[in-house]
């Protein structure tokens, strides 16, 4: 991880964003504008979205540069 990448939480998932490799391609945004909202800062709220909603989007990043993993149990 450079030590620019950020990481996110909610109770079930971090999601992590690599700002180096975004293409700001604007998907996650338009995807789930009240977590994904790149005017704001942060620009990731975890608690405006369900974790099934973040998942689907942080799926959808053409770059890789978000990712995302469970929380172990
Ligand atoms: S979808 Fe991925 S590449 Fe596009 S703006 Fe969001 S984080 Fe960046």
């Amino acid at each position: 991880m450079s030590h620019l990448d950020k990481s996110y939480k909610n109770e079930e998932i971090t999601v992590f964003w690599k700002p180096e490799v975004c293409i700001h391609s604007g998907n996650c945004a338009r995807g789930l504008h009240a977590v994904f909202d790149p005017a704001r800062k942060p620009w990731i709220v975890m608690e405006n979205g369900t974790t099934e909603d973040i998942v689907r989007t942080v799926k959808h990043c053409p770059s890789g540069a978000l990712s995302f993993e469970y929380h172990e149990a």
